[in-house]
Formats: C-alpha cells, structure tokens, sequence
C-alpha cells in the first residue's frame, strides 16, 4: 500500500468507533501466537460488521471463516435481542482463542455458536434446519465462496444481507495468476450476474461484497 492510502487508513481508523479493549488484546494475542494473522478483520471492518448487523436488524448469523474471532464479537455486538451467530471453522486451535474471548465478552455471551468442522458439509447441514438467515458473513477459504453463497442465499430471508470479504485479493482480481486469484475472479462474477440479489462493491480494506437479497 502507498503511504498516501495507509495515511488515510490510519485517519479512518481515528474517526471510527472506539472498541472494548478485549479486542485490542485479541489482536495482541493472535499477532503473537497464530499463523496468518493478517486474516483478522480491524478496527474498521470489524465496527462496520457490527453496523451492518444493527441496520439488518439480524437475529440469526451466519459466519463462514470464526479464525480467533474478531469478526464474530464484532457481529455479535449488533445482533437484535434473543440474537444468534452461528460460526464455522475447520481449525481447532485458532477457534480455541475464539471460545476464550467470547466467554469474556459479556456482549458475546450465549450468542454464538461454533461449528468446528468442514464448512463444506456442516453448512449445508445446519442450513437444513436454520430458519430462515438475516445476515451472512463469508470469510473462509476462497475456493469455498460460491459453494457457500450458493448453500446460504436461498435460505437467506428477502431483505437479508450477504457480505463477502476480501473480494479485491490485494489486488491480485486485475491479473489473476495464482489459483486463489482466480476463485475470487470467478466468485464476484458469480456475485455480479446472480439476479437473486442487488450487490455493491466496497473497496474497504481487503474489498468487501455487500449483497441484498431481492
Ligand atoms: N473472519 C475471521 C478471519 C477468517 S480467516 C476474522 O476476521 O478474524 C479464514 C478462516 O477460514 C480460517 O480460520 C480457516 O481455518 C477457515 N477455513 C478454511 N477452510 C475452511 C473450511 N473448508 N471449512 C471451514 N473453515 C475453513
Ligand atoms: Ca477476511
């Protein structure tokens, strides 16, 4: 990123939301002892989930991608009274700091629900007998993003919102080379010619596809 755009990062950042300070230590925590850690939602991304959640007025969640949890706090800081987030991770130690986070977060308590496993299959299988879903959030491996759009929209309730992130891939969308890139080309053209929904496009941090289903 040029210094331009990481100047204006950081003054977006002075002008959100202040944050509970358990999120600072997440990140302290996950900067620390896990892999890939760049995958963790900020500050931003992380209070517009929460604003998000408010304005769809969700009661039930679903995450695709928990990692240590971030993301899911932030959601389930906005959900509706009597509110649930339902999450998917297929890593037992990442989630693991997740568990001990949430339970600390008074916010989070009873709220959320993880479902540790391949979200390939434990989707489609709690999909089954969800009800119908206000908000979704799809954060897991790329080459998994249309099988879980396709899973989550015709469950979604009319007037409820998809969001997908990292849609940009660094960039890597204008000249895909590496398999990734390609999965998240195809994804957005998915997205982009798909009549159920009305789409937008955000360039926030990484991208960010917000979706309204019709
Ligand atoms: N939303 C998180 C970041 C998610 S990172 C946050 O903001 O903190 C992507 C996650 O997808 C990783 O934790 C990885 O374990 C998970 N993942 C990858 N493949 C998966 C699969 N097949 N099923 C479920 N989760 C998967
Ligand atoms: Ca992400």
């Amino acid at each position: 990123m040029n210094l331009v755009l990481e100047g204006l990062e950081d003054y977006c950042r002075a002008h959100t939301g202040k944050l509970d300070e358990l999120y600072e230590r997440l990140r302290v925590e996950t900067y620390a002892n896990v892999k890939s850690p760049q995958m963790q939602v900020g500050q931003i991304e992380g209070r517009f989930l929460k604003l998000l959640a408010q304005l769809s007025g969700a009661r039930k969640v679903v995450e695709v991608g928990t990692f240590t949890g971030y993301s899911g706090l932030s959601i389930a800081e906005g959900l509706s009274e009597g509110g649930e987030l339902h999450t998917f991770d297929i890593d037992p130690i990442a989630t693991a700091i997740a568990k001990r986070y949430w339970d600390e977060a008074w916010w989070a308590k009873d709220k959320i629900t993880l479902h540790l496993g391949d979200a390939r299959a434990l989707l489609a299988e709690y999909l089954v007998s969800s009800g119908p879903i206000d908000m979704a959030f799809i954060d897991a491996d790329k080459g998994g993003y249309i099988t879980y759009w396709d899973a989550i929209l015709p469950v979604m309730r009319p007037g409820g919102l998809i969001v997908a992130d990292n849609v940009l891939w660094s960039g890597h969308v204008l000249a895909p080379q590496h398999e990734d890139d390609h999965h998240i080309v195809a994804f957005n053209q998915h997205v982009a010619a798909d009549s159920r929904v009305e789409a937008v496009m955000l360039s926030v941090r990484d991208g960010m596809f917000l979706a309204r289903k019709k």
